[in-house]
């Protein structure tokens, strides 16, 4: 038995059989296998190899017609690397002598000879490293290509264990089969940490070396709640879970028992909770949970499961679908936040070297104006059909906003030259996401209806701490006291000029930073559907008089670790059964 800390994202305790998920585009690995197992892995190698060789022939047939003369060399090269018996039996030899896994045994051999090459003096030599590489993941890719169609075909219950997943791959996981995420990437704000817990699966991130210390089908135990996970845990380990799982569904059911109450402080103060989703059937869960509305429709994920672009029909269709769950309620579709950890970089030719710093959100969509344009030409089209309104993600300067405004202007010009009915007041909003935004509250406000923060991305640009990296979670904190000055900076802008404000950010769905929020004058809030009643139950049990006086107290302290520590403990009065 084994234990690793990470950090808790999503809650929930999963007891299942592993299933491993490994990237070709991160150091496989070593994991071993047992002494049987080497001719299966041996025989895989040789498979790997020759499908890779199959796919490749077939390619390098496909150039025969152009002039493609570089290309045709490359793969004649690569070909002639994949025949090489000698290659494939250094390999088989790791797994037998070692006992690795095939994808362990490709990934070391081929990288040491990749870095064999580079030592080399002759430029032509060196610079076929590059080719080795390239190998290495053609091979990786075949390897691994089987395990990602397990995961789409799944008959039982596992645990995904990986080193890092894409938003796009969690996004893809089918719940009834996927109990539990671990991953040795990733923080508290991740966007896989985020979909994991949309879809209520249990998830542990940031677990570093875990997936050196399990191999597939081992039993593995992932506490959602704590930021445990346990490999190979003994009788009494499982029985302790056991018990913990059926407490934890217990005081689910109990707080899915308060949906149909109202989300009022004791003293009688209204609050609006609002949902968080990535997919449009997700609507009916917030709905489920006692959510009011929508405050943040995450639309970029249309694109992120799509093989193709999405069509403006695609677009509308997702809209509709989410207001008839919400006919007379708010929905709040914030326009594509593409880039960063989201798509585009597997797109580019070369890849951004700061993506979160680069074409990100609304910077990427007014340089793609046609596909900007055709989802605002959809959302405008839906915005009749209920209370729509458009928010822009990720606004930095007042310049940005007027550029959007501006496109969004044109294209109610082009509707009502198609004679197109849309709402003509629909309100329109920004995410508050950057310390540039924060400061120039006073400013922006002037020009938008909403402002709606978003502390996950607020708190990795304040704090310079990239919000998916594990190696630096322990300093990403939304209750820093400077992230803490910049809400509250906005929250007072907010009120003066009048305007609604909300939170979005993942700060919403933690029960510890409810008070503080409440007291800091915060009335509306969007979260994660599973957590909304938890935070209604925080909400019933306290005063706003309470909270103003957390509030107070916090707002005088000057560092993280007791802001923290306070918060905890007034929470942990509050609603004991949540620790
Ligand atoms: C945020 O940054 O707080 C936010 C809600 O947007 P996202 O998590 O999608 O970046
Ligand atoms: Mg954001």
């Amino acid at each position: 038995m084994e234990i690793k800390k990470g950090i808790a994202v999503s809650p929930g305790i999963c007891i299942a059989k592993s299933l491993i998920i490994d990237s070709e585009d991160y150091r496989i690995p070593r994991r071993s296998i047992e002494p049987t197992q080497r001719m299966i892995e041996i025989q895989r190698v040789k498979n790997a190899f020759k499908d890779a060789t199959r796919e490749l022939t077939r390619l390098e047939a496909g150039q025969e017609a152009s002039e493609q003369r570089t290309i045709k060399d490359i793969f004649a090269v690569h070909l002639r690397f994949l025949r090489d018996r000698s290659l494939q039996k250094k390999i088989a030899n790791l797994v037998r002598s070692e006992l690795v896994t095939a994808e362990y045994a490709v990934s070391t051999t081929l990288r040491e000879i990749a870095a064999h090459f580079t030592k080399v003096k002759d430029p032509y030599i060196s610079e076929r490293a590059a080719d080795i590489y390239d190998i290495e993941r053609r091979l990786l890719r075949q390897l691994l290509g089987r395990k990602r169609e397990d995961v789409e075909h799944l008959t039982e219950e596992i645990a995904v264990v990986a080193r890092e997943l894409s938003p796009t791959q969690t996004a893809g996981f089918n719940k009834r089969f996927v109990k539990g995420i671990a991953t040795d990437a990733g923080g508290r704000t991740s966007h896989t940490a985020i979909v994991a817990r949309s879809l209520g699966i249990p998830a542990v991130v940031a677990l570093e070396d875990f997936t050196e210390s399990i191999s597939g089908g081992d039993t593995v135990i992932i506490d959602g709640n704590r930021g445990i996970a346990i490999v190979d845990p003994d009788e009494q380990t499982i029985r302790q879970y056991e018990k913990y799982s059926f407490e934890f569904t217990e005081l689910e059911h109990r707080l899915d028992a308060i949906r149909e109450k109202p989300a009022v402080t004791r003293d009688d103060v209204k609050i609006t909770l609002l949902g968080n989703i990535e997919f449009p059937e997700e609507a009916e869960l917030v709905l489920q949970k006692g959510g009011e509305g929508i405050g943040l429709y995450r639309t970029e994920f249309l694109y992120l499961n799509n093989p193709s672009e999405p069509t403006e029909q695609d677009h509308y269709k997702a809209y509709a679908e989410t207001i008839s769950v919400f006919k007379h309620r708010p929905v709040i579709i914030r326009t594509m936040d593409l880039g960063a950890d989201k798509y585009t970089q597997s797109k580019r030719l070369a890849p951004e070297p700061n993506p979160f710093l680069g074409l990100r959100s609304i910077r990427f969509c007014l340089q793609n104006l046609t596909m900007f344009k055709r989802q605002l030409h959809a959302i405008l089209r839906a915005s009749v059909l209920g209370e729509v309104e458009i928010m822009f993600p990720l606004i930095t300067n007042v310049q940005e906003l007027m550029h959007a405004k501006l496109i969004l202007r044109d294209v109610m010009d082009d509707l009502d030259e198609e004679d197109i009915a849309f709402n003509k007041n629909v309100q329109m909003g920004i995410m508050i996401e950057t310390p540039s935004a924060a400061l120039t509250a006073s400013t922006l406000a002037r020009d938008v209806d909403f402002f709606s923060i978003g502390t996950n991305d607020l708190t990795q640009y304040t704090l310079a701490v990239d919000r998916g990296n594990e190696w630096v979670s322990t300093l990403y904190s939304s209750v820093d006291p400077a992230v803490l000055r910049l809400i509250r900076t906005v929250i007072q802008d907010a009120h003066k000029a009048q305007i609604e404000l909300h939170i979005c950010g993942e700060m919403a769905s933690e029960p510890e930073y409810i008070m503080l929020l409440l007291g800091m004058g915060v009335r509306t809030l969007s979260l994660a559907p599973p957590m909304i009643p938890e935070i209604k139950q925080i909400i019933r049990s306290v005063t706003i008089e309470d909270c103003n006086s957390v509030a107070r107290k916090i707002l005088g302290m000057n560092s993280e670790r007791q802001v923290s520590n306070f918060l905890r403990d007034a929470t942990r009065k509050i609603l004991p059964e949540v620790f």
